[in-house]
């Protein structure tokens, strides 16, 4: 089970904190800002590995690609191709998770339950072992346990072993349902 560390908006002094602690994982959700963030760090950026966990848009799949080992938010094909042509260019193609909107909700991101089957066949057959698993940020509201079940199940179908999952409210219950990496920013930094 990874750990990572969600340093959104916390400044790079609270990112070397955390390394100094031992913690090497830690997700961005802006690419800009992780950039910044991560080249402030200096050489103990070495040590780290990072995830972007946040909506991507595809001209910044360059940067993505360059600043991070890890992509959880791949939702929709154009973002595939972007994710594609910068891995090309780089000569180095980060770990994949598509996130599923598992409670279909507009305003979020992520493939629509109905599509995940389809997409993650063709990111699949893309990307191959790139493609580590799956993402999903249950609604706010709901109880989170049948979103993550989904998700379990979905990835399981799939044959996907990665299932990143749950954050500072409800990791347990996400680690409970087989989460292999949970994201968990304000029970580490403190609020945002
Ligand atoms: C901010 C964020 C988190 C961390 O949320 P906390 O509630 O602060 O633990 C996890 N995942 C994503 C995608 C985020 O944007």
């Amino acid at each position: 089970m990874t750990l990572v560390a969600v340093s959104k908006t916390h400044p790079a002094e609270a990112v070397l904190a955390a390394i100094a602690a031992g913690q090497r994982h830690f997700g961005e959700n802006r690419v800009q800002e992780a950039v910044a963030k991560w080249a402030a760090l200096g050489p103990a950026a070495a040590g780290t590995e990072l995830a972007i966990i946040g909506g991507l848009q595809t001209n910044k799949a360059r940067d993505a690609v360059r600043v991070a080992q890890v992509i959880e938010s791949l939702d929709r094909p154009h973002l595939a191709d972007a994710i594609e042509k910068a891995a090309q260019h780089e000569g180095r193609g980060p770990r994949l998770y598509i996130q599923v909107n598992v409670g279909d909700e507009p305003q979020k991101g992520g493939v629509a339950t109905a599509e995940a089957d389809a997409f993650i066949e063709a990111c699949r057959k893309r990307f191959g072992a790139l493609l580590e698993g799956l993402m999903c940020i249950p609604p706010a509201e709901a109880d989170p346990a049948p979103h993550f079940s989904w998700l379990a199940a979905c990835a399981a179908r799939h044959g996907l072993a990665g299932l990143s999952m749950g954050m500072s409210g409800d990791f347990e219950t996400a680690i409970a349902h087989g989460a292999t990496r949970v994201r968990v920013g304000t029970a580490i930094f403190g609020a945002r």
